[in-house]
């Protein structure tokens, strides 16, 4: 049967208000790409695999938790939500508040995201309220405003996020046919590795979902978590909140993570760790992935790879002849800037044949 979406894939396995009709813009089932080039570039004998979120619906992992809060939030009868983004989130609570007839709101940091990210939110019809501030202070902002109960909160605070992002771990070891020995991926609100978590402990699925997966390891078998964030806005690192954080990678710039706590008790239980990657390590992976495998991710989500790298060079992990998984979190298609700025640019060619053969053999 045609894919329908991740409630009606998952929805037996989640906390959910049973009857609820699905908002839901059939997303989920990503591929799950293998990167024998991308691994060799970052070295150490690694087997690993791509797990590419942008292929969503409105280009992030996010959509994994939006067809769940969406769809609660209007079992519940609102006809508002909000939520604080750094882009991504609001792309799309906007797509599926606009799918559910509901009214969107979205407080961004102004001049901090992406161009796409923008344009996508105000496509789909949503309310974008620009602020002088950061991402935690808008959080802030839509979380008291939230209780006057006018407007539901989106934001991955909002447990049924985390419910439908949880499933991103179950279709890895599907996709995988067993659990990978590494999970990897960019921490900013510390929304995505909690989900992840909460996936990877959840008890089995009651029927099987491969040929692979007969023994369905879910909950028994437990992948180490690797989370990744910016140097310049990196508190699970520090072991306190930043109050200016900065880096490129837009995606996570957050300096006080919602879920914290669960962050860290992820992190320990699975034996994992976190560490901070720099812009420059950042946006090296981020070509590197484009240009050995042909994966188009954004800046934010080349954290996973870069942190992987540098927590390997360094020998803070060890995962030779193992099994690894990169989140790739976001397509790269919404932020054209990062994009153009890393790479060669155009090459300027007369339009002679001439001309055109000379640019070729210049280029080889
Ligand atoms: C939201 C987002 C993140 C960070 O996820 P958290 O759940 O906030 O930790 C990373 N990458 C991309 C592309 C995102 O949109």
């Amino acid at each position: 049967m045609a894919w329908q979406g991740l409630i009606h894939k998952y929805g037996e396995r989640m906390k959910l208000t049973p009857g609820a009709n699905p908002v839901t813009l059939h997303e989920g089932n990503t591929p799950l790409i293998p990167a024998p080039d991308l691994a060799k570039w970052i070295g150490h004998g690694i087997d690993l695999h791509l797990k590419y979120e942008g292929m969503n619906p409105t280009g992030s992992f996010k959509d994994r938790g939006m067809t769940t809060a969406i769809t609660e939030s209007l079992a519940r009868g609102s006809k508002a939500v909000i939520c604080a983004s750094t882009g991504n989130t609001s792309a799309s609570a906007a797509a599926y508040a606009a799918r559910a007839g509901m009214t969107c709101f979205v407080l961004v940091p102004a001049g901090k995201v992406a161009l796409g990210k923008i344009a996508g939110t105000l496509a789909y019809g949503a309310r974008v309220l620009s602020i002088d501030g950061s991402f935690d202070t808008a959080l802030n902002l839509v979380r008291k405003i939230s209780e006057d109960g006018d407007v539901d909160l989106v934001n991955s605070v909002n447990p049924a996020r985390i419910e439908g992002q949880q499933t991103a771990a179950w279709e890895i070891v599907e996709q995988l046919g067993q659990v990978p020995d590494w999970l990897s991926l960019p921490v900013g609100n510390a929304g995505n590795i909690t989900a992840y978590w909460k996936g990877f402990c959840s008890k089995p699925c009651l029927s099987p979902c491969s040929a692979a997966c007969l023994q369905c390891p879910i909950g028994t078998i437990k992948p180490r978590l690797l989370g990744t964030q910016a140097a310049g806005a990196a508190p699970l690192v520090l072991g306190h909140p930043v109050d200016h954080p900065e880096t490129k990678a837009t995606a996570i710039r957050i300096g006080n993570p919602a879920r914290w706590d669960e962050a860290i008790a992820a992190l320990s239980e699975s034996g994992g760790h976190i560490l901070a990657a720099l812009d420059e390590e950042i946006f090296a992976a981020y070509s590197a992935v484009a240009r050995t495998e042909g994966v188009f991710c954004e800046p934010s989500s080349a954290a996973s790879v870069a942190g992987l790298k540098k927590a390997l060079d360094r020998g803070e992990i060890e995962a030779a002849g193992q099994t690894v998984v990169c989140v790739l979190t976001g397509n790269g298609l919404k932020d054209p800037d990062s994009a153009t700025e890393s790479s060669k640019g155009l090459i300027p060619t007369e339009a002679t044949f001439d001309a055109l053969r000379r640019s070729i053999l210049e280029n080889l």
